[in-house]
């Protein structure tokens, strides 16, 4: 039973259809790492992966997708690069140790500001109200980090940014329910947690800041040229398009984001549930409202209870329950692929742990 953060669980159907392809793609006689990208057979799944995005997230036919690499961290430097040009400045909106990162790497680039924060203490337990923010009307953009994967937070509604296109940094909770695209001006998610492996990143963006996108920047890094080219500018790492096309199938005949939602919802209640229902022992750091339905973070009174509960989980074949190093305690990581039976299990062993 795999809760790790990230790389996390693929769906099995996704890794036993690569599996059953790995050396005959479509009886083509190779593997899909084998094939050219600029082939047919690549192609066909290149472009599957596209359109299975699209109609699953309901992707308005304004926004371009695009399928990049160098991690969701590189969006951090490729966002501002291209959207933040000289004499404008870009809001970041604080909720955890991610939005830190694309702030500090926003800084490399242009001028950012702070417009709102709920950093206490040097952590994060809650997301903002909208009156807590201070946004700037003539911002070129303001980003938040959709889910705070380390400290287990989760903006339920998005806030409203006006005519100042907003920028989501998705990587833990693209594709776990469904979303109005069209609030968005750019949407950016590693593919480790809901998507597929590591080493792509899922972009979604309007086509209007693609073309209104700075030239001055080295061509690699220009949202335009990848747009252009269909996201084959360059090699694109063919075997994680692969696997994004599997794990996009597999959701969509599980009902696609709708379905998703209710499975996800249904198995975080599992886990939440144990935990307020013995608040003596165990802790939530994070404020009811902004509880993420991806990773779900608790703490144990005693590092010496904290140790036994991840060896007692361990002979139970639970791994990846360990939290971020950055804030200790438990994280249950229940994305997509995770199954509503492993996160019973885990409801049913924090009780008898309790016991
Ligand atoms: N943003 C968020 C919300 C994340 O959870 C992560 C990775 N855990 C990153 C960015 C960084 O992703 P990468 O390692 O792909 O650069």
């Amino acid at each position: 039973m795999n809760f790790n953060a990230g790389p996390a669980a693929l769906p099995l159907a996704a890794l036993e259809r690569a599996q059953a392809e790995l050396l005959d793609l479509g009886g083509t006689g190779m593997s899909v790492m084998e094939h050219s990208h600029r082939g047919k057979a690549y192609e066909a799944v290149h472009n599957e992966a596209i359109a299975l995005t699209r109609e699953l997230l309901n992707v308005p036919e304004t926004y371009q997708i695009l399928l990049l690499q160098g991690g969701a961290s590189q969006q951090f430097a490729t966002v501002p690069m291209n959207l933040l040009p000289q004499g404008k400045s870009a809001d970041y909106v604080l909720t955890g140790a991610w939005s830190q990162k694309a702030y500090k790497e926003g800084k490399t680039i242009g001028t950012v500001r702070v417009a709102g924060t709920t950093e206490k203490d040097g952590k994060f337990g809650r997301i903002p109200a909208q009156s807590e923010l201070t946004l700037d009307a003539n911002a070129a953009y303001a980003h938040i980090t959709s889910n705070n994967t380390i400290f287990g937070t989760q903006w339920d509604k998005f806030p409203e940014t006006g005519s100042v296109p907003l920028v989501a940094d998705m990587s833990s909770d693209l594709m776990w329910r469904p979303i109005d695209v069209s609030k968005f001006g750019l949407i950016y998610a590693g593919a480790q947690k809901n998507l597929g492996p590591s080493g792509l990143v899922v972009v979604i963006v309007r086509k209007d800041l693609v073309e209104g996108g700075r030239k001055d920047i080295p061509t690699i890094f220009q949202y335009r040229t990848h747009a252009e080219n269909n996201s084959l500018y360059n090699t694109p790492p063919t075997f994680s398009v692969y696997l994004l096309r599997n794990v996009l199938d597999d959701v969509k005949k599980n009902g696609g984001l709708a379905a998703m939602e209710k499975r996800n919802r249904d198995k975080a209640k599992l886990i939440y549930d144990v935990i307020d229902a013995r608040s003596d022992f165990y802790g939530s750091p994070v404020e009811k409202s902004a509880r993420s339905a991806m990773n779900i973070v608790f703490t144990l009174k005693t590092p010496e209870l904290e140790t036994e509960f991840l060896a007692e989980a361990k002979k139970l074949k639970m791994e990846g329950l360990k939290g971020h190093r950055s804030v200790g305690g438990m994280r249950a990581s229940t994305y997509n692929a995770v199954l509503p039976e492993w996160c019973k299990a885990l409801a049913d062993f924090m009780k008898a742990f309790k016991a």
